[in-house]
């Protein structure tokens, strides 16, 4: 992880990914929806963002590397695996906490008026709560990947069909988090 220490100037937040029921099957309008843009709140300073992951579990590497893949496939960002912490930007870690959340993000910023400029992030999959609601694999991948949509700047989308969602299980990243994120990073370098 990044050790800046900017004492004044950053900012910590945290977000958690709610334990949710399905929202999915709730009745949408099948035609002329409107569109729900995905928000965001901040950048890394550069396109390439390196993450880490500390733990053994091959899984839930696997799970991981999966959700980074979804952000990279957009073509904004890029997410490189790193092997060691202080070389990365995101440490991303499985742990069992509680049953009151099923994902979690720490993050640091420093505030500026055109989009924060994030310095570090933590990202967490809770093991329990995932095991314990019978989250399939691909599901996993899902909150993991929202939770990476915070750790790179992106907020919570009311679009039920958006990986940013409060409660997201099921959606992976979809166009309007793709739009988002491209807004977020449109004056980055590489
Ligand atoms: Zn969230």
């Amino acid at each position: 992880m990044t050790t800046h220490r900017l004492k004044d100037l950053i900012r910590i937040t945290s977000c958690f990914l709610a334990l949710t029921l399905c929202l999915w099957g709730l009745p949408t309008a099948a035609s002329a929806a409107p569109v729900i843009r995905t928000p965001h709140w901040g950048s890394w300073q550069t396109r390439t963002i390196t993450y880490h992951y500390p733990g053994k579990s091959t899984y839930y590497r696997s799970i991981w590397r999966q959700a980074a893949t979804q952000w990279n496939r957009t073509g904004a960002i890029r997410l490189k695996r790193v092997q060691r912490a202080r070389h990365a930007d995101v440490v991303v870690k499985t742990a069992n906490v509680g049953m009151t959340y099923s994902g979690r993000t720490h993050y640091r910023y420093r505030p500026q008026k055109n989009g924060h400029v994030i310095v570090a992030a933590k990202a967490t999959l809770n093991h329990k709560v995932l095991s314990t609601y019978r989250y399939t694999k691909q599901q996993r991948i899902n909150v993991a990947a929202h939770e990476i949509g915070h750790a790179i700047g992106l907020g919570h989308s009311k679009c039920p069909k958006s990986v940013m969602h409060a409660t997201n299980r099921h959606a992976r990243v979809n166009r309007q988090d793709r739009l988002a994120l491209k807004r977020a990073y449109k004056s980055q370098g590489s």
